[in-house]
């Protein structure tokens, strides 16, 4: 079922979208070699907290951290610990959601840490253009799949891929809700758009192919061919005009 925000709703998604929006600003402020992604996410943990709110991932579906952080060929979902530890030249994703009086934000970005490569640089912008692509689709009248097409059709034409197996999704009172929304798609198929809407759109792009895989750590998703990759997400409002970003 896909869920239609009243005012109220999405005046606390905004709430909700402010903290988690600024919660990454926490971490892009940790970020240098030789910090652990554990560091990072007590640091972020504290944050959330002293806004009032609570870190959505926490102990959802059993999930260890407060934030996803991932390095490098680590797509998505990799647990904080005290043993990773960042060096010059990694790409770190960081992905976190903050819940507010029962509502969510879930926000991701791809940070460089000290001088990268020429082509970490462009994979990181490459997938925030492509999520800058997709907000022309983001208002009502338009389709899933006219989001997706977006997304994959940039991310191709600049040489990278798009991850098939993970996708961006309704969110509100619960973090997942419907629609799924994938990165790739048809233009002019799929759930149609409709104003109050409230949806994550998160491109996860490859340098490599597209396939992925779980660690054994059952969270842990990387590339199967050990390539970079890159994650970009904002939560945002769908409106019969310009979408509102909830956690920019
Ligand atoms: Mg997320
Ligand atoms: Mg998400």
């Amino acid at each position: 079922m896909i869920i239609i925000k009243n005012s109220e709703q999405l005046a606390l998604m905004k709430k909700a979208g402010k903290i988690t929006a600024e919660a990454l600003l926490v971490a892009r402020d940790c970020i240098r070699p030789g910090v652990s992604t554990k560091f990072i996410d007590r640091k972020m943990q504290t944050f959330i907290e002293k806004c009032g709110a609570e870190p959505s991932f926490l102990g959802y579906g059993g999930f260890p951290g407060c934030a996803c952080i991932s390095v490098n060929s680590t797509v998505i979902h990799g647990i904080p610990s005290d043993r990773v530890i960042l060096r010059e030249g990694d790409i770190v994703k960081v992905d976190v959601g903050a819940r507010f009086r029962g509502y969510n934000g879930d926000s991701a970005r791809t940070f460089p840490v000290g001088k990268v490569s020429d082509e970490a640089l462009k994979l990181i912008s490459v997938t925030e253009k492509s999520f800058e692509e997709a907000m022309r689709f983001a208002r009502a009248g338009y389709r899933v799949g006219d989001i997706g097409a977006a997304v994959e059709n940039f991310v191709i034409s600049n040489g990278f891929s798009v991850v098939r197996d993970y996708v961006g999704h309704g969110v509100g009172a619960e973090l997942h809700e419907e629609p799924e929304i994938p990165n790739f798609g048809r233009a002019g198929h799929g759930a149609r758009l409709y104003a109050g809407m409230t949806v994550a759109i998160e491109p996860m792009v490859n340098v490599g192919q597209p396939g992925v895989k779980v660690l054994g750590d059952g969270w842990s998703v990387v590339t199967a061919d050990g390539g970079l990759s890159a994650h970009y997400e904002n939560s945002v409002a769908i409106t019969d005009s310009d979408p509102i970003m909830l956690t920019e």
